[in-house]
């Protein structure tokens, strides 16, 4: 089956389109004879060469032809094997069979057949890839010479047609036609929408003394409970009969709790046993780890005896991906890490002590706050501290102390979270004091990315255990951000305000990364929903985040190895030439040293300052005002009438002088043409009207160190050198800056010190001459070594006599340009005053 194109001829007749044109011969006539006349020609300036269009007929009027719009339309025929003679009925078998036979026989068909099988190399590359050969069964006709086959006359083969044959299919195999070559190429899918997130419920405390949530936990299978802990942690500040509840949240249900978890001193963690959704561990706030088995009800199944347990609130609590889903580990801040296994409570299986400096006291240790322990690295486990620093341990070393095996300090207080990157376990997020950081294990000495410093405490963090670039941290004061740092690296891709009124305490993310739970101040658990693109994983994000891992780790890296080589020299400093720096040491008094380094604060600062102000004016677009000069009596003499009318400040319109109103061609057009200007005058302006507009502004630019520039433009007798020189009387823009550049000058000239030069100089014809010294000729225009362009020779008036001199020798040349030479009208183009 095929499809037809319906082909549609459009007919319009010759005479539709407006009157013919009849060329014929006739005698040459006289149209009009103007004979040359010397007067006329002296008022005409003579040019060679002289182009001039000559229309000799009258202008004839415009004519349209609207065409009927015609709906085009494709439709599908079907057709059945295309190709076969009339007489012949495809759908015969015996009559095809016997139409191919006789084509067969022919001797064309077996010429074009035998020829096809040595088709030429190049001919076949030219054609491009295709994907396979085509061999004719059939043809139309042989009547035809076909001579499409296009080879070289004489080139006949009559060996078998194979060899040729094969190269060209085996050359057609060697390109994979459907390969797709930029498939990696592209670069990483712009997130479509805007990150976002909302909130889909919120579970309050049922209690009516609120308690703050301090800890999170996902049920294991979907996103259907969450469990929550509650605990007062102001030690022994909590009010009077205070629950010590703890609760399970069925999600749909924000009324009420499912299951009220009963233990006999507050939770201060709670987890989910990933292995078995039933079992849950709660920390507890005197020190002792509880277990609980939700099919048995709401009283604790498991307790660990108070003499083994942690001496102070237990922080972390997590679950060891073991065989069994038995087993457990608690960190508290009385400085212990407790292994525990679920079905012999009564004991730790292990303990150890958090001293780094690896002497197994217990006065020395860290408070341990928090936990992480990554099943594919079972031999290590991580323990973030009250005091800012990250242990890494050695769970199976032989001895307690080289359990211990380093430490990564940087944060100024407790570190609430600490966990590896789901993607790339060597590098771990920390978050503490006021910011979050990211580590890499193999840079011990700093972090190799940290966020700003907020202005509110960050109290927890968690990954996005989808996208290896996302995080999450929650903040004192309610808010909830999420980074992505291949996106955005300074602030958080999007930060929640007011998740809560109240302080976040606590945040979780669910499996999925679509949804988290913050636990606030006031025991309130919000769920929020983030859009799409922040919980699916980028294209090309994984190879994005682990080469800015491994880049920031290289940098840190250098900058450790370049402090010890410091500290090195320092050190060799401080020991070798001791005696020398002494002497020189208490020359330089801490006075004059606070005074210097407050100058180069301040000079800083200034300069800073400058470069904006410099580039906030260069942004500026540069004012142009229009001036209408008023028609002089001569133009009025002559007829002429104004046509430029001043709208408002700004516009100024423009009425065609020609306008006819019997003029029917023209009767369609515009009649009026407006300009908008930054500020427009007409002839009722002043010039102190347009000084005062235009330039005045400039001046305090001027003493500060800013190059200004006025400039007048406009065709001979519009006025421009009244406007900047203008009269005695009425004097102009250069006279005025003048005064007013002086004064400003005398005004400031306390503090700062000015030097003035003034020359002025007429470019006409593209020549300059010195106006303050005419006598000087034509001046050249050069570049000095810095790249700035200079007039050579202008006469420059100094500083001494500048205003004096100046003025009166500018009334010198307003004389000379206002009554100019025959050549013509000096056009000034002053630079007036430089700094
Ligand atoms: P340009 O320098 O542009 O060739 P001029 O400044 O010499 O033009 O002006 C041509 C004429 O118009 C002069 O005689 C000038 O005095 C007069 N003129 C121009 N502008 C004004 C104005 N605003 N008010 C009165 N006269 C003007
Ligand atoms: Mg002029």
């Amino acid at each position: 089956a095929g499809t037809m194109e319906i082909v549609y001829v459009y007919v319009k007749k010759r005479s539709e389109f407006g009157k013919q044109c009849n060329f014929s011969d006739r005698q040459a006539e006289l149209n009009i004879d103007i004979p040359p006349s010397p007067q006329l020609a002296e008022q005409f300036v003579e040019r060679n060469p002289v182009d001039t269009g000559i229309q000799c007929s009258t202008s004839m009027s415009e004519h349209e032809a609207n065409t009927e719009r015609f709906e085009m339309e494709t439709r599908g025929v079907n057709h059945i094997e295309g190709g076969w003679p009339k007489d012949v009925n495809p759908l015969e078998l015996e009559q095809t069979i016997r139409f191919r036979k006789k084509v067969e026989k022919d001797e064309n068909y077996i010429n074009a057949i035998t020829q096809l099988g040595s088709v030429r190399l190049p001919r076949r590359q030219r054609s491009g890839p295709q994907p396979s050969l085509c061999f004719p069964t059939c043809m139309s006709g042989p009547s035809e010479k076909d001579t499409s086959w296009n080879l070289p006359s004489g080139s006949r083969q009559t060996g078998p047609p194979c060899t040729d044959q094969r190269h060209c299919i085996k050359q057609n195999n060697a390109i994979d036609i459907y390969q797709e070559y930029f498939d990696d190429e592209d670069a990483v899918e712009v997130m479509e929408e805007a990150p976002s997130a909302k909130t889909i419920n919120v579970f309050r405390d049922p209690q009516e003394i609120k308690r703050p949530a301090t800890h999170l936990s996902w049920h294991p299978d979907g996103n259907r409970k969450l469990a929550v802990a509650y605990a007062c942690l102001n030690f022994q500040r909590a009010p009077e009969g205070m629950s010590n509840d703890s609760y399970i949240w069925d999600l749909e249900n924000p009324n009420r709790p499912e299951i009220a978890l009963k233990p006999s001193s507050p939770l201060v963690t709670l987890e989910y046993n990933p292995k078995d959704s039933h079992v849950l561990l709660g920390g507890c706030y005197n020190g002792q780890i509880a277990c609980w088995d939700t099919r048995k009800g709401s009283l604790v199944a498991e307790l660990s005896t108070i003499e083994f347990s942690h001496r102070d609130p237990v922080y972390g609590t997590i679950w060891l991906q073991s065989k069994t889903g038995t087993e457990c580990c608690s960190a508290s801040t009385d400085g212990q890490v407790m292994w525990w296994d679920i079905r012999k409570m009564s004991e730790p299986t292990e303990v150890v002590i958090m001293d780094i400096t690896k002497k197994e006291q217990l006065e020395n240790a860290l408070g341990a706050i928090s936990l992480e322990f990554e099943p594919t690295l079972p031999t290590k486990f991580m323990v973030g501290t009250e005091q800012g620093i990250v242990i890494s341990c050695n769970r199976k070393a032989k001895t307690q102390a080289e359990k211990i095996v380093c430490t990564f300090s940087g944060h100024h207080g407790p570190i609430y979270a600490l966990q590896r990157n789901p993607f790339y376990p060597k590098n771990f997020l920390t978050v503490g004091d006021w910011t979050a950081r990211i580590w890499s294990e193999d840079s011990r000495e700093s972090s190799i990315m940290w966020t700003k410093y907020h202005m509110a405490y960050l109290t927890d963090g968690a990954w996005s255990p989808v996208r290896p670039a996302v995080f999450f941290t929650t903040r004192m004061d309610g808010t909830l951000d999420i980074w992505d740092f291949v996106f955005k690296q300074c602030d958080p891709a999007l930060s929640l305000k007011q998740v809560c009124d109240e302080a976040l305490l606590c945040l979780r993310v669910q499996d999925n990364g679509c949804f988290i739970a913050c636990g606030s101040q006031l025991g309130t658990a919000t769920l929020l929903e983030v859009s799409q693109g922040l919980c699916t994983l980028q294209r090309n994000e994984k190879n994005m985040a682990s080469s800015i891992f491994e880049r920031e780790t290289r940098r840190e890296k250098i900058l450790e190895a370049r402090h010890r080589e410091l500290r090195l020299k320092e050190k060799g400093k401080a020991e070798g030439r001791d005696d020398d720096l002494r002497e020189e040491e208490p020359t330089l008094n801490l006075e004059e040293l606070v005074t210097k380094a407050e100058e180069e604060f301040f000079d800083i600062i200034f300069r800073e300052l400058k470069r904006r102000e410099a580039e906030a004016v260069k942004k500026k677009p540069k004012p142009v005002a229009l001036r209408v000069r008023p028609i002089s009596v001569a133009e009025l003499e002559e007829g002429a009438t104004l046509i430029a009318h001043k709208v408002d400040e700004q516009m100024v319109v423009l009425m065609d002088p020609m306008e006819d109103p019997d003029d029917i061609l023209r009767a369609h057009r515009s009649r009026e043409k407006s300009y908008l200007f930054d500020v427009a005058f007409d002839f009722t302006a002043t010039q102190e009207m347009v000084y005062q507009a235009t330039t005045k502004s400039l001046i305090e630019g001027v003493i500060s160190g800013y190059n200004a520039t006025v400039f007048a433009y406009g065709p001979t007798g519009c006025g421009k050198t009244y406007t900047m020189l203008g009269t005695d009387h009425e004097p102009g823009i250069y006279v005025r800056t003048l005064n007013d550049l002086f004064r400003a000058i005398e005004e400031t000239s306390n503090d700062m010190e000015y030097e003035v030069s003034m020359s002025y100089l007429e470019i006409y014809n593209e020549m300059i001459r010195d106006l303050l010294n005419p006598a000087l000729g034509y001046l050249e225009l050069r570049e000095d070594s810095k790249g700035v362009i200079q007039v050579a020779g202008i006469t420059e008036v100094s500083t001494i006599n500048a205003k004096e001199a100046s003025l009166e020798q500018l009334a010198g040349a307003v004389e000379r340009s206002t009554h100019p030479s025959p050549g013509g009208d000096g056009r000034g183009l002053g630079r007036a005053a430089r700094e």
